[in-house]
């Protein structure tokens, strides 16, 4: 994906608007990425939506994963302000506790009760 259009280099860092972590703005696989790797938390900024009208700046929290037919993990992020919901490659060094808590969050807490599978 062509990022000519922005002009961060590979040492720029930025704070998590949530925790405070300073973040590298590149992986440690070399890709861009736009989430805090501790607390998963990420900002609506303009280019990390393309097409959307986003650019609030508001915070945006990890509410789910989905899992892409390549097997790669996505975050899904949704904005505290505007409600827009943006998916972003999971990193190697992201939280892992945290990617497991959001992947099994639907199996503990099934919108239905599990005694009907009894019955199959
Ligand atoms: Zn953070
Ligand atoms: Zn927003």
């Amino acid at each position: 994906m062509p990022q000519s259009h922005n002009s961060i280099s590979k040492t720029d860092t930025f704070s998590c608007i949530q925790c405070g972590l300073t973040v590298m703005t590149y992986d440690p696989d070399g890709d861009r990425r736009n989430h805090c790797p501790s607390c998963l938390h990420s900002r609506h900024l303009f280019d990390q939506v393309e097409g959307g009208p986003s650019d609030c700046g508001m915070r945006m929290a990890p509410i789910s994963i989905a899992v892409l037919r390549s097997g790669d993990w996505m975050i899904i992020h949704r904005c505290a302000q505007c409600l827009e919901l943006t998916s972003n490659p999971v990193s190697r060094d992201d939280n892992q506790l945290l990617l497991m808590r959001m992947a099994v969050r639907p199996l503990a807490q099934p919108p239905f009760p599990l005694e009907a599978f009894g019955d199959l």
